[in-house]
């Protein structure tokens, strides 16, 4: 990859530090952040049964654990309404991990939040109503540590700047920096700086514009992703080349992969990428054969089973996957433990040597169980050797 020119460290945002919420910053030296968003409403933690209530909140703080080993750093909830507030409070107060309320318009709602000490708010002083709402909000963050981001995007320019974007006097990606900046001055104005901006376009060129020249004019930190980027393939590809771009330019502070797909499938691919651009290190690397005709082992299907829990552990090692004996040991002879097919057994390797040879029972006469049953003692020999690592 060609070294490309950086911009300046940005000035950094903090957030968290409030009750049980881990402390952390956005920009300046700190590591690039991965955020995701809560993809379904929340309101059911306040449902009436305290079993329901109680249940509901355990599997969302479950599932926070779960995208917080896999990698995450924030999660981002929409609060629609007043109920949605409360509940984010709930959650945040059990939660060590810094949240984001998404709220539009409703400044109380931002209120609420910060009260109950939800570590950051994303709201855009131009759709709040009027500038005395924004300093209610800014004084209240300053009260409770809260930060903001301002969230722009290319559906919702001011006015003014919609005609020139449409008459052709300035391009979108422009239009997105211009409104960044004018929000940013709004917030500059009440004598806070605790805040970082954003600019999304669903155009990958758009959104790397957008950040390129905000970047060179301002030091406030980036926010970057490209919004509504579709589903798994494409959503994935239009993530990397944006990212790419701008991370080895030094531009993005925080990252979030929007998808059409879970929360777990954007932390997964905002980890990757991070790592392929020598942002992040250390954890599990999986390492995987495509599969051919040769295969005696079903790597698709050994990968799909094990592949979160294997990124969520915090051990610095390389998975090898193979399909078949011809390459598996040898092009996983790297790796610190692997799995390959060998005829109708599968093997276990550490470092390239086997440990396990997996037979298959010959006393099943069905080949379909018999493989399933292969699959199986393959997967808890596989779980008995990486525990021992
Ligand atoms: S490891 Fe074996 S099964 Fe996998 S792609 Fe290579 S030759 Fe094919």
């Amino acid at each position: 990859m060609s070294i490309q020119k950086t911009v300046p460290l940005s000035r950094i945002v903090q957030l968290g530090g409030k009750g049980a919420v881990k402390k952390m910053e956005i920009g300046g030296n700190a590591p690039v952040s991965i955020q995701t968003m809560w993809k379904e409403g929340i309101s059911s933690v306040l449902k009436d049964s305290p079993l329901y209530r109680e249940n509901a909140l355990d599997s969302i703080l479950n599932r926070l654990n779960l995208l917080s080993s896999l990698g995450c750093d924030l999660v981002r909830f929409a609060v629609p309404d007043m109920e949605s507030a409360q509940a984010l409070c709930l959650i945040q107060k059990h939660s060590e991990m810094p949240l984001v309320a998404d709220i539009h318009f409703d400044y109380k709602l931002a209120l609420v939040c910060l009260e109950g000490f939800v570590a950051k708010i994303r709201i855009n002083p131009g759709n709040i109503g009027s500038k005395e709402k924004t300093k209610i909000v800014v004084k209240t963050c300053m009260e409770k540590g809260g930060a903001i981001r301002i969230g722009v995007n290319a559906g919702s320019f001011p006015k003014d700047i919609q005609l020139k974007v449409e008459s052709g006097t300035m391009s979108r990606a422009e239009g997105l920096c211009e409104t960044a900046l004018r929000e940013s001055e709004v917030l500059e104005s009440l004598g806070f700086t605790n805040f970082c901006v954003s600019m999304k376009a669903s155009s990958v060129q758009e959104t790397i514009k957008a950040n390129e020249i905000f970047a060179q004019q301002s030091s406030i930190p980036l926010h970057i992703g490209v919004t509504e980027a579709g589903p798994l393939i494409g959503g994935i590809v239009k993530s990397t080349i944006a990212f790419t771009h701008l991370l080895q330019k030094g531009i993005g502070n925080t990252i979030r992969v929007s998808l059409s797909d879970t929360p777990e499938n954007e932390v997964i691919t905002a980890r990757e990428i991070l790592y392929e651009n020598g942002k992040r290190s250390g954890g599990v690397k999986i390492v995987s054969c495509p599969r051919c005709g040769r295969n005696g082992f079903d790597v698709h299907g050994f990968v799909s089973r094990w592949q979160t829990e294997l990124l969520s552990m915090h051990k610095n090692i390389t998975v090898a996957v193979m399909g078949c004996i011809v390459n598996g040991p040898g092009e996983g002879k790297h790796a610190d433990i692997g799995i390959t097919g060998a005829g109708d057994s599968v093997i276990i390797f550490k470092q390239g040597k086997i440990v396990r040879t997996i037979k298959a029972d010959e006393s099943i006469a069905d080949t379909e169980i018999k493989l399933n049953n292969l699959h199986t003692c393959a997967d808890t020999a596989f779980r008995e050797e990486l525990e021992s690592l």
